[in-house]
């Protein structure tokens, strides 16, 4: 089975959108439409014809181009069972307890509410590819508009156990100021330091941070490391429950 295709399309302040196409069957994706022309030139330029809109929740930066582009292509739009309601144009409800086709590419679903109750992630395993929207960021994790720190712990957990290699295609560019938030944390941590300093050099030559893997996350990002000794220390929280050390730094960075 080949491997998707993926391509990186920037739009507005910081949002990133994902046009993936499945070899072998042709079938054209694009991730969380912020907007539809930057969608349309890309179709154009690469010569594919768009099959589908792949949506990780609701917000309007996700779907606002939702119903603009079935319209002037035809496709058909995938989203989440637990949340029709706010999927504009919603044609097929994917949830956890089934695998999605993506043409040849089985992805499968995973609920992880928390950013919005609904939210979900598909993780294309044989592409190493997940796609999260604004569940997991590159060193961060989405602001709580509707869940609590507990129910975004749960689901961050669902995509800490992923294979290391797995990429994160994440929604937005937010990585250097999560980057100078996650030094906060934990300024012990050498991967950490390391990461910051690629990250600086990076977005100096004004290039994007995103993807990066689960195994760089597991390393260096605090919303996936409530349980490591250092950074409970670091919090006066040592031997406190999970979650509220979790809930702890989602607090630190809401206001920082
Ligand atoms: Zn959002
Ligand atoms: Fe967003």
């Amino acid at each position: 089975m080949s491997k998707l295709e993926i391509h990186q399309i920037p739009v507005l302040n910081d949002n990133y959108l994902y046009l993936i196409k499945d070899p072998d069957s042709d079938a054209v994706a694009i991730v969380d439409p912020a907007e539809a022309d930057p969608v349309l030139a890309k179709l154009d330029e690469l010569g594919w014809k768009l099959t589908h809109i792949l949506n990780t929740h609701h917000h309007w930066d996700h779907t606002g181009a939702n119903l603009e582009l079935k319209e002037k292509t035809g496709c058909t739009i995938v989203g989440s069972a637990y949340d029709v309601a706010r999927i504009p144009g919603i044609d097929i409800e994917v949830s956890e307890d089934q695998p999605y086709m993506f043409g040849s590419q089985k992805a499968q679903i995973f609920e992880v509410s928390g950013h919005t109750n609904g939210h979900i992630a598909y993780w294309f395993e044989g592409s190493d590819a997940l796609f999260c929207g604004d569940t997991l960021f590159a060193l961060g994790c989405g602001r709580l508009f509707e869940g609590t720190p507990a129910k975004m712990w749960e689901s961050l957990q669902k995509l800490r156990i992923l294979p290391d290699p797995t990429k994160i295609y994440c929604a937005h560019e937010y990585t250097e100021a999560n980057a100078n938030f996650a030094l906060t944390i934990e300024p012990q941590n050498s991967d950490l330091k390391k990461r910051f300093d690629e990250i600086l050099k990076l977005r100096a030559a004004n290039k994007p941070t995103v993807p990066s893997t689960i195994g760089d996350e597991k390393a260096t990002n605090p919303f996936l490391r409530p349980d490591v000794t250092d950074i409970q220390k670091n919090l006066q929280m040592q031997g406190a429950d999970v979650a509220d050390v979790f809930a702890e730094i989602r607090a630190r960075k809401d206001s920082f």
